[in-house]
């Protein structure tokens, strides 16, 4: 997980977001209950305008596991507070509630996770390198100081499940050995520029990040 810089509201929000929540709890009072609430309601939010800012917001990264999404997974517009709480409901649709997401981590980890009294925090807005590190031996990420909001992400996003922590664990092995390989020949800065204007292109850009850091 990374900072990222959160673009203006798109145009289908900005015109629609406040008629379409108005309509949504009107309907949750109507029907009784939000799971009785036809979809249709609920997901006005799916817009192309929408996608396509929070895919050029993130780099096309997924927001909590940072794998470039809609290769080997589907992206997801992620609800940071989760639309289906009732404290919720009325964020569904509020711009700055919405990431981008693969859909492993959406569908099978975050899912309607929410803890009131130390949330996730939210990459638009936080500093996460204050709060998160990587552990270039284990490939997993630590809570700094114990600190219980990041504690709380790395349950919530399953950020270290063991395909990610093996991934990334991949990655630094490689990444190592290409390093000392530049360094015998007199080029280590060349290294760092060239992955420097890479990591974009690749799953996980905060791990090169470290690595970069670690290395320079
Ligand atoms: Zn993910």
């Amino acid at each position: 997980m990374r900072k990222v810089k959160r673009l203006p509201k798109p145009d289908s929000l900005r015109n629609n977001s406040e008629m379409w929540t108005k309509e949504l709890l009107a309907e949750i009072d109507r029907v009784g209950s939000y799971t009785k609430v036809d979809d249709s309601f609920k997901n006005k939010y799916r817009q192309k305008d929408v996608q396509s800012a929070l895919e050029k917001m993130y780099r096309k990264h997924c927001c909590y596991c940072e794998s470039i999404v809609g290769i080997s997974t589907y992206g997801r517009i992620e609800h940071l507070k989760p639309k289906s709480l009732p404290d919720f409901y009325k964020y569904t649709f509020e711009w700055e509630n919405m990431h981008w997401c693969c859909e492993i981590c959406n569908t099978s980890y975050k899912k309607a996770k929410w803890n009131f009294q130390h949330p996730i925090l939210d990459p638009s807005k936080e500093q996460i390198d204050i709060f998160l590190k990587l552990n270039l031996v284990t490939g997993e990420y630590e809570a700094i100081e114990g600190d219980k909001r990041a504690e709380t992400t790395i349950k919530h996003t399953g950020m270290n499940r063991e395909t990610l922590t093996k991934a990334r664990r991949r990655i630094i092995i490689h990444f190592m050995k290409d390093y000392q390989v530049y360094c015998k020949c007199g080029a280590k800065k060349e290294f760092c520029e060239q992955w420097e204007m890479l990591k974009e292109d690749f799953d996980y850009p905060s791990l090169y990040d470290a690595l970069l850091n670690f290395v320079r």
